[in-house]
């Protein structure tokens, strides 16, 4: 999707000024937000069809240790220090292994290096041990392996095994709470109260549209309002820039017009990978 099919979504947005604009405050059924929510999903689905993990990797082992190190950093930071990372311990049982002080400083990019790589020790560790090398591919058992959360769990499950999951990150928990699909803030009660609102289906897609969506157009301080394909279905318009054109210019990545996040993006990505550690 290129900057034309923003401007063009953008039209009949515009022109209702969101959710509810100009109507009698009447509060919203419950019926009533799930067919609005079932709808931006769908609306997401055609602006996002390419929404993809945004993560760099060729297995479940690597998705999982790309999940780790992307606490507290970006994706981009993350898929731009993982090539060195699975060149030098390409397996559990290499990283297992490995010298620490030689891991943390190839991993020190992403920031809590220390932790991290304990972190990836263990669980490299736990995997050549209790799974015979191999990313397990149930919650219970990835929920065991240390540093690894429900988050990153869904993750992995989602997205290397093909199991069903809501992944609850800032930017999905913000935008839902700004669609009034919840008002939890807890990431497990958000993931509940989302959960019954879509079939099983829809699960690991609709987090990447969520997320897609927060980091491109519906930023945390500014989110771009008036350039938003669903403002006629959100409740918060308004909370950002309005004026189309200054909205414009807050959009990233490729509804920019600027790289991605990943430097091996899939095939039907309309934006340009990221460039490399080092190269900008
Ligand atoms: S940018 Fe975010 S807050 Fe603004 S209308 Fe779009 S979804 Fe709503």
């Amino acid at each position: 999707m290129g900057e034309q099919g923003v401007r063009s979504r953008k039209k009949g947005a515009s022109g209702s000024g969101g959710a509810g604009a100009g109507k009698a405050a009447k509060p919203e059924s419950h019926l009533a937000m799930v067919r609005r929510a079932r709808r931006i999903n769908r609306e997401l689905a055609e602006v996002y069809p390419y929404a993809h993990p945004e993560l760099d990797f060729r297995n479940p082992f690597e998705l999982l240790v790309a999940t780790v190190l992307s606490a507290q950093t970006t994706d981009l930071r993350v898929n731009q220090t993982t090539p060195a990372l699975f060149a030098a311990y390409p397996t559990p049982e290499d990283m297992a292994a490995a010298v620490p002080d030689k891991l943390e400083e190839i991993i020190r990019p992403t920031g809590f290096f220390r932790a991290k790589a304990r972190s990836l020790m263990g669980l490299s560790a736990a995997l050549r041990d209790d799974f015979g090398g191999e990313v397990p591919g149930r919650l219970a058992d990835l929920v065991k392996l240390p540093g690894v959360g429900r988050k990153t769990a869904n993750v992995v499950l989602g997205n290397a095994f093909g199991v069903p999951g809501i992944t609850v990150d800032t930017h999905f928990g913000r935008l839902v709470r700004r669609w009034k699909w919840t008002e939890q803030e807890d990431p497990e009660k958000v993931e509940a109260e989302v959960a019954a609102i879509f079939p099983k289906s829809e699960w690991t897609m609709l987090s990447h549209r969520v997320v897609f969506h927060g980091r491109r157009i519906c930023h945390s301080r500014k989110p771009a309002c008036g350039a938003c394909p669903i403002a006629s279905l959100c409740p918060a318009y308004g909370e950002g820039e309005t004026d189309p054109d200054k909205a414009k210019k807050l959009l990233k990545y490729e509804m920019g017009g600027y790289p991605g996040q990943r430097l091996s993006p899939p095939p039907d990505y309309p934006g340009r990978p990221a460039p490399p550690l080092g190269a900008g």
